[in-house]
């Protein structure tokens, strides 16, 4: 656990021998220079020296609920309050907007933070999940019954409470209650906690680590989770100049060329010909295309020092562009130098909702300003009044001007790929930054065109679709980008048909919208969305609380949520989802805090392997579970039953002693529970549907536990009467429960004769070891049979599961010295060695194996099978379609 949560750890980026490397932020010292962004949370108290729009939400330590923007600027005066040092930036608040740098100068207890967290002390609130409420629950339960079955005990003596009745009630009190139970589960939860670390799922909350065998949907970012957010731009179109082609290696290269293929686009977009562009037949346009792809950038392109490979630092949407820039021979580094010296002086930064981004900047040759705007075509375009046509601005005619661009922008799209459309402005009056708005910067700009950026889906991504298909599991996309450009790679992965397409969907061929706009599912009712027959695949311009809509009307439709995010506004529909999936790599840390869930490497594949291991922990706890609570149920059945055994001073006759009892629950079945808790799971784990959210005491594991119990404590029940009515001559003694040579007769009373009371007492100590390794054995025996609730003990590999089969033979080895050890057998465990009644104990245990299988088969053949059949699974997501 301690492991566990070092991995989930807060990072902060920090700058250390001239490269941005990511730190553990407890390894942050003073005097490091620290790099933050929107989403982040600050590491430690740090003197700023560069910010862009920096605000931080200090609620946390001024409870000021607005963010507080801050700047670089001296501040001269002392004592100013907290909220007031608007040049420093504070430990553990986090950034709502824009970027910033700073000096660290107090670290860990030496921060704001640190001294508010000294005064206060440290109490830890311990949430419990489901299934430990729902344990305690059972532990309720089961103290109430051992109450009651005190009572009964108590009650069938006549009240006549001395020792012996005592250690009865004792016994059945401890039979009731499966002492090894929390114990393994919590190991079990554990192991599986460190299992899911080790490949790529870290837990953050245990209640995730349950929730996730019962998902039914999955709601799945699409942009570096189902793809490889490795983007490459490889089209550009302007209006005038018609369409380019760029090409190069995959990755973030900036080795390749741009090719000027005309005005017709081909299909075939990625082949098509063309003049290679040069320094002397660039034209106009597409010089300001690129200036405004390189420089409303903050990505940065670098060969790595040590592996020679071309890396890339911030947005991959971004860094593409930059390498396209690159490419066209004019990067920011060029454009930021002679003889072009732009500098930036203001940038609104990217924002989901807009869906746009913007920078001001200013072109020191020539002392003029620029504003630079890309961002998703609808909103770029709704800024533009002009449009670049050849060297000349021309008035922006939407209905002659739009059908062209969208017809464009679609093929792009179909492609699979996220389209960027870039506008600019040269502003000719006199610019005081610090009173624009991000309205004022961004109107009246010239469209530019187009530039088509392809990212990759991951080669894992649509066999893990598939997987979830058959568990009984749909995939959702939500994204940001184009209906088309999503629902392209939605093809490519599996989320759609194939056979998909815009028009037949308009036709109505597939009876429900299976691709939305998030305009056209916010503008549902709860009504209209909850009669649609499928909720949408594919949800597209998706804006964050589009993700809390659907989320919602999953939950209507009693499903089972998890869902991905990575920005800041993610928050909510993390938290409200049933597992919140956080990025590892990409997400911002506020993401990480709302989370479940945090992927160490953003990949799909990796929630749908978490989801599998969720289901296998599960199954182990349900296995594990059945195995100590039928153990138990036969004890309590051999006990109860076992009070008609009354002696001839009224006493019950104890058929088990409180050791033997203890000894069973905990030496006995525990450790064959622990092996049943870290089973592997088996091939077909993902071929079951979900299980239902209370699906650990489904009705046939609650039958299966008293029919084992009653089966086993019957047996063990005949056995203890067999020996002392079969072989012995059934007389019960008097007060037998604590020695084998019975108590003292009193003196002068003739119906007391010691040596008649020695045998029969004798006879009982032999009786409880028969009925104790009754027990022992078959439940060792039984943890086999739990193994699988339906499939026989014979289909069950002996050795693949080491530590089950360790755990057994364990158990049954250390039993024996229980009957043969002088004094402890008979004092501690109340039994005596015994001989041919191994006979009877091999017998007992054979029947039951034989009354385990018949009624396994019955299930086998009256049951509806727990897989799910052809049909329901995969088949199932695509009969939608079968107009096919
Ligand atoms: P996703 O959920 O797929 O990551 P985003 O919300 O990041 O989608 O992006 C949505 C749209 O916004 C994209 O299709 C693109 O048009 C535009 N966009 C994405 N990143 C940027 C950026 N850095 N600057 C400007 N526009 C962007
Ligand atoms: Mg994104």
């Amino acid at each position: 656990m301690e492991s566990l949560r070092r991995m989930a750890s807060p990072t902060t980026r920090v700058i250390r021998g001239d490269s941005l490397i990511s730190v553990p932020t407890r390894d942050i010292v003073v005097g490091d220079v620290i790099v933050f962004e929107e989403g982040d949370i600050i590491g430690a108290d740090a003197r700023l020296f560069e910010v862009f729009n920096l605000e931080i939400d200090e609620a946390l330590l001024t409870g000021e609920s607005v963010p507080v923007a801050k700047s670089v600027d001296v501040i001269q005066e002392h004592d100013k309050p907290l909220g007031d040092r608007i040049n420093m930036v504070f430990s553990s608040t986090t950034v709502t907007k824009g970027r910033g740098k700073g000096i660290v100068v107090n670290t860990a207890m030496e921060t704001e933070i640190g001294n508010i967290a000294k005064t206060l002390a440290s109490t830890s609130v311990v949430m419990r999940t489901p299934l430990q409420k729902k344990l305690d629950i059972l532990a309720y339960a089961l103290f109430g019954l051992a109450v009651v079955l005190a009572i009964i005990v108590f009650s069938v003596n006549k009240w006549k409470v001395n020792d012996e009745v005592a250690i009865y009630a004792i016994s059945l009190g401890i039979s009731v209650i499966p002492e090894g139970l929390v114990a393994v589960i919590t190991l079990t939860m554990a192991f599986g906690v460190r299992e899911m670390a080790k490949n790529y799922a870290i837990v953050r909350k245990l209640n995730a680590l349950e929730a996730l065998g019962s998902i039914t949907n999955i709601c799945s970012d699409k942009t570096g989770t189902l793809t490889q957010s490795k983007m490459i731009a490889t089209n550009a179109w302007l209006p005038d100049d018609g369409l380019y082609r760029i090409s190069g290696r995959n990755g973030f290269s900036p080795e390749g060329n741009i090719y000027r293929c005309g005005e017709n686009v081909t299909s075939e977009i990625i082949e098509a010909e063309g003049e290679k562009v040069t320094p002397d037949n660039i034209t106009y346009a597409f010089t300001r295309l690129v200036q405004a792809s390189a420089l409303c950038n903050m990505a940065v392109i670098k060969k790595g020092k040590s592996d020679n490979e071309w890396h890339a630092i911030g947005d991959p949407t971004e860094s593409a562009l930059q390498v396209f820039a690159h490419k066209a021979g004019l990067p920011k580094p060029v454009l930021t130098a002679e003889p072009f010296k732009f500098e930036l002086v203001h940038e609104y930064a990217f924002d989901t909702g807009l869906k746009r981004m913007s920078v001001v900047c200013k072109e020191k040759s020539t002392d003029t300003h620029y504003v630079f705007l890309k961002g998703a075509t609808e909103s770029v375009l709704s800024q533009c009044t002009k449009i670049q046509l050849g060297e000349n601005e021309s008035n922006l005619d939407y209905e002659k001007f739009e059908p062209g661009l969208y017809y464009q922008l679609e093929k792009l799209a179909s492609k699979g790929m996220r389209v960027l459309s870039l506008a600019y402005r040269r502003v000719n009056e006199n610019i005081e930054i610090s009173k624009w708005t991000r309205e004022k910067a961004d109107a009246d700009m010239v469209f530019l065109g187009l530039v088509g950026i392809y990212d990759p889906p991951r080669p894992e991504s649509k066999a893990a679709i598939q997987r979830c298909f058959g568990a009984g599991i749909e995939v959702h996309m939500l994204t940001g980008d184009h209906p088309i450009t999503a629902a392209a790679i939605a093809k490519e992965i599996g989320i759609l048909p194939l056979l998909w397409s815009p028009e037949l969907e308009s036709e109505g061929k597939f009876n429900s919208q299976l691709v939305m706009t998030a305009t056209q599912f916010d503008a549902l009712s709860e009504e209209e969305i909850d009669k649609l027959r499928e909720l949408p695949k594919v949800i597209a311009r998706c804006n964050p609380d589009t993700k809390v809509k659907m989320i919602d009307a999953l939950h209507r439709r009693n499903k089972y949520v998890a869902m991905t995010g990575d920005g800041v506004n993610d928050s909510p529909s993390l938290k409200k989802a049933d597992v919140g999936i956080a990025m590892g790599l990409g997400g911002s840390d506020v993401a990480k805090q709302a989370s479940d869930i945090v992927l160490s490497d953003d990949n799909f594949a990796t929630i749908v392997n978490a989801i599998s291991e969720g289901r296998r922990i599960f199954s182990n706890i349900q296995k594990f579970i059945l195995h100590l609570l039928s153990g138990n149920a036969a004890e309590i059945i051999t006990l109860i039953i076992g009070l008609s055994f009354i002696d001839h001073d009224g006493i019950s006759v104890n058929p088990m002693s409180p050791l033997q009892i203890l000894f069973l629950n905990m030496v006995t079945s525990s450790p064959p529970a622990m092996g049943l808790g870290v089973e592997r799971a088996s091939n077909d784990i993902m071929d079951y549907p979900p299980r239902s959210k209370d699906g650990l005491f489904t009705w046939e594991v609650i039958i299966d536990m008293i029919y084992y119990g009653i089966v086993l404590g019957g047996l063990s029940l005949a056995n203890f009467v067999i020996v002392i009515y079969a072989e012995g001559n059934g007389d019960l003694g008097r007060h037998c429960n604590s020695s084998p040579t019975g108590p003292e007769c009193v003196p002068n009373d003739p119906t007391c004769d010691q040596m008649t009371l020695e045998i029969a007492c004798n006879q009982i100590f032999r009786a409880r070891a028969t009925t104790f390794a009754t027990f022992t054995y078959s439940l060792l025996i039984h943890a086999y049979n739990c193994r699988s609730l339906r499939d026989p003990i014979w289909t069950m590999k002996l050795y693949d599961n080491k530590i089950l089969l360790w755990s057994v033979i364990g158990g049954l080895l250390t039993a024996i010295p229980t009957f043969y050890i002088p004094g402890l057998n008979s004092r501690v465990f109340k039994q005596l060695g015994i001989g041919y009644e191994w006979g009877l104990i091999v017998g007992a245990v054979i029947i039951f194996e034989i009354f385990v299988e018949i009624y396994k088969f019955i299930k086998r053949k009256n049951l509806k099978p727990l897989k799910l059949v052809e049909g329901e699974g995969f088949k199932r997501q695509y009969s939608i379609n079968e107009y096919a």
